[in-house]
């Protein structure tokens, strides 16, 4: 084998491993910055829902370095020419803004107002918990706009998913509810 061979295959290693560690650098950018996330909107001093263009972001980053964009506002249309000035929050804290980790922990560690479970981390594959409003009707926190959150924990109270749904079929067909007093126990002679 010649030495230019030798010089030819050095060359195309070290262009493989560059392309590999710039496309992990990539999926790592594209996982990092997906899903949706609350800011302080530096402009209202409110809390809006964003997302990042979390696809650009990871071009980004296997090109040269990931540079941050929102793809999406909850202020948009209105503000979409913005500067943007809130992506500094999500720059110093990416996990903490995530509406997914902000919602699982405000949960966890809480009990159930109606049954007392203690609740523990959320899971994206089980049921989404509720929340009861001072009216004492009950809502699926998913079913709430992501950048009402902040607002909605200060005044409504933890509801797990079972007694959610219960409150909801009571609520929705009370002519098929019946209240029972609970039964005192059976003593076996
Ligand atoms: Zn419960």
């Amino acid at each position: 084998m010649t030495g230019t061979l030798w010089v030819a295959i050095a060359v195309l290693g070290i262009g493989a491993a560059l392309f590999v560690y710039r496309a992990i650098l990539g999926v790592e950018t594209y996982f990092g910055y997906r899903g949706k996330r609350l800011v302080t909107c530096p402009e209202t001093h409110k809390a809006e829902a964003v997302d990042i263009a979390a696809g650009k972001a990871a071009a980004n980053a296997f090109l040269s370095e990931p540079t941050l964009r929102l793809k999406q506002c909850s202020r948009w249309p209105e503000r979409q020419d913005c500067g943007q000035e809130c992506l500094q929050q999500i720059e110093a804290d990416p996990e903490n803004c995530l509406v997914w980790n902000i919602v699982s922990q405000w949960y966890e560690g809480k009990k159930c107002v109606i049954c007392h479970k203690t609740f523990g981390k959320l899971h994206h594959l089980d049921h989404a918990p509720g929340l009861l409003d001072p009216d004492h009707k009950t809502v699926e926190w998913r079913e709430l706009r992501p950048e009402q959150l902040p607002e909605v924990f200060a005044t409504h109270r933890p509801v797990c998913w079972d007694c959610h749904v219960t409150e909801m079929f009571r609520r929705l067909y009370p002519e098929l509810v019946v209240e029972r007093e609970p039964e005192p126990k059976r003593i076996r002679c």
